[in-house]
């Protein structure tokens, strides 16, 4: 779906579920191709870093070295290229805020049910915010899709 195309202009354009590295790399990606598109981050949970802000065992680190599961738009310097978990989740926390996605992870925002309105031509989210469940009034729980998906 092209801008001039949007339903409304309350319409959030693409919905990235997870702020875990996979999310960040995402919103990354999206920011550099299309910086004019509104875009969310919706995360569960109140921090970002996925698996690497969960786990926290000793000892927990990377089984791939870095080069291969860090960003390309932003290459590992770390000193061990198989990293522990707090050096990863440092690392998706800084480039995050070095690229302005910050302000658009919504925490504490966890995804329920995504259902596609034909009519509108658009997805309608359903978002729990902490205790609360959002229902349809919540604007920004609704993604404009693009390419029907
Ligand atoms: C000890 C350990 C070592 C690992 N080593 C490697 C490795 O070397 N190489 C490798 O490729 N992989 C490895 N993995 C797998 C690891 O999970 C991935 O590398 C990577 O971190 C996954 O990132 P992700 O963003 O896709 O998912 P996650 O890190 O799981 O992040 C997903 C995020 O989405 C959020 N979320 C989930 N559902 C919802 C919802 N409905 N609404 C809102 N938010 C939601 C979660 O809260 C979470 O923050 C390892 C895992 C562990 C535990």
């Amino acid at each position: 779906m092209h801008a001039h195309q949007k339903p409304s202009d309350d319409l959030i354009d693409t919905i990235i579920v997870g702020a875990g590295l996979s999310g960040i790399c995402a919103a990354w990606h999206l920011r550099d191709k299309l910086p004019d598109e509104r875009l969310e981050i919706l995360e569960a949970r109140q921090d970002l870093g996925g698996t690497w802000d969960l786990f926290r065992y000793p000892g927990v680190r990377s089984d791939s070295d870095m080069s291969t599961l860090g960003y390309g738009f932003r290459p590992w310097v770390g000193e061990k290229a198989i990293a522990d978990g707090p050096s990863i989740r440092q690392y998706i926390r800084e480039t995050a805020v070095e690229s302005g996605i910050m302000p658009l992870i919504k925490f504490g925002h966890r995804l329920m049910s995504a259902d596609w309105h034909t009519d509108d031509q658009c997805w309608v989210l359903q978002v729990a915010a902490e205790e609360t469940v959002c229902g349809p009034c919540c604007s920004s729980a609704a993604m404009a899709a693009r390419s029907g998906g």
